[in-house]
């Protein structure tokens, strides 16, 4: 699990680093909110954040906003102050969950299994390995795509929106449909954010022909004549 910790403060960093990558997470931290935003951006992999509010330069809410702009990733808000507000403002913002300096170890792992658990319940398919096709392999538990054995680096409403479709392949899911799973059960937003996706989508699988547009209607996975999944 790939964890992005933002963090300024080297003597609460530094011991957190080590912690969590001797329980084998991939650690990488920035010291700025303005860092922190690009690298999320530069690495979609990421998994969860951990995020100080108080930065040298833009807050912890204000990167808590700007990754929400387009990202569902957990994040948990790490945070010496405790009052209330702060608390309000930081779950408003759609931070997944809080903790207040100084905080137990064992409790921010159990904090981040519990958030990144959440997170994937939310998922709609069952089936942990779907092949797309020979070369595209999609692992639900993971969250990984691959293509002819390549990490595929996908944003999380991009790979949201791939395993819908591959949760039945061949079958056309409506453009309603989608908006309501993938982004929001009450999303009354721009539609043209889903077809941004699947361009992207369509883009980063090297194969355009994957996802079908079925005008007027929505998108459907190319069907496999040969659904060897397994799990
Ligand atoms: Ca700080």
């Amino acid at each position: 699990m790939n964890v992005l910790l933002v963090e300024d403060d080297d003597a609460i960093a530094e011991p957190l680093v080590k912690g969590l990558e001797r329980q084998g997470y991939v650690v990488h931290r920035e010291s700025t909110g303005l860092g922190a935003v690009a690298a999320f951006h530069s690495h979609s992999s990421v998994d969860i954040i951990l995020l100080d509010l108080g930065l040298p330069d833009i807050d912890g809410y204000e990167v808590c906003r700007r990754v929400r702009a387009d990202s569902m990733v957990p994040i948990i808000i790490l945070t010496a102050r405790g009052d209330e507000i702060d608390r309000v403002l930081g779950l408003e913002l759609g931070a997944d969950d809080y903790m207040v300096k100084p905080f137990g170890f064992r409790e921010l792992i159990a904090r981040m299994n519990a958030v990144t658990r959440r997170s994937n319940a939310s998922g709609t398919i069952k089936d942990d390995i779907t092949k797309l096709t020979g070369e595209v392999i999609l692992d639900n538990r993971t969250r990984k795509v691959t293509v002819h054995d390549k990490d595929i680096q996908l944003t999380r409403k991009e790979f949201d929106l791939l395993a819908l479709l591959a949760s039945d392949a061949g079958a056309t899911q409506t453009r309603e449909t989608i908006l309501e799973q993938v982004w929001d059960a009450h999303w009354y937003g721009p539609t043209k954010t889903l077809d941004v996706h699947v361009a992207s989508l369509r883009k980063k699988l090297g194969d355009p022909t994957i996802i079908e547009t079925v005008r007027g209607v929505g998108f459907r996975l190319r069907s496999n004549t040969e659904d060897d999944s397994a799990s």
